[in-house]
């Protein structure tokens, strides 16, 4: 069994989409300076680093993470790469064949940087055409490698996705993951009431 960590490191230098609230891990006590252990406060905006969204990030009347399935970010998916476009459109997707009910990860070129630059608007995201297939195929859920699903569209993508009820995730980081089938273990934060948490995202490749 080989367990691959697809997930981005949290800490104040990471990049975040603007508007989101980069983390900050605060020190309550410190054993540094004498105090009888180590005891931190975590802050972060719920869409840093790798994490998923609920169709409430979008949808006024939509469900939020504590009521989606738990299967949603647990089980099998598949990882396809598309690592030559600038954008993914539905002609890429098409390559793919996505399947109804299926967890999707796509590997873009965003999964070759190491190390996340500060925000860039050039990362590989869908556009719309994209997000309305996935709608008609009937996905379960789609993961991408960078901090949002969307191209530079204004939410349209985000709007048509969530409004699918399909579930995202963003943030992975899939550069050391061939493309295959995998098992996924990428359950959020269980927020009463949230649109987005940030996840540890796993996959599991049980023949290795
Ligand atoms: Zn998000």
């Amino acid at each position: 069994m080989k367990l691959y960590d697809c997930s981005r490191r949290l800490n104040p230098q990471m990049p975040v989409f603007p508007g989101n609230k980069p983390p900050v891990l605060k020190w309550l006590r410190n054993m540094k300076d004498g105090g009888k252990n180590n005891l931190s406060a975590l802050e972060l905006g719920s869409h840093t680093g790798t994490h998923a969204d609920a169709p409430f990030h979008f949808i006024a009347e939509g469900k939020t993470l504590d009521d989606l399935p738990l299967d949603t970010f647990v089980g099998p998916c598949r990882v396809a790469a598309l690592l030559d476009v600038p954008v993914v459109t539905q002609a890429a997707l098409e390559t793919l064949r996505p399947r109804n009910g299926e967890i999707l990860l796509l590997k873009t070129k965003n999964s070759l940087e190491e190390q996340l630059r500060p925000f860039h608007a050039d990362y590989v995201g869908l556009d719309i055409g994209a997000g309305r297939y996935l709608a008609r195929c009937g996905v379960k859920t789609i993961g991408v490698d960078y901090l949002s699903v969307e191209d530079q569209s204004p939410d349209v993508v985000h709007q048509a996705i969530l409004g699918a009820g399909i579930g995202i995730l963003e943030g992975l980081y899939l550069k050391d993951v061939p493309e295959g089938d995998y098992f996924l273990c990428a359950a959020p934060l269980k927020v009463d009431g949230a649109e987005g948490a940030p996840c540890r995202a796993i996959l599991v490749d049980f023949q290795a």
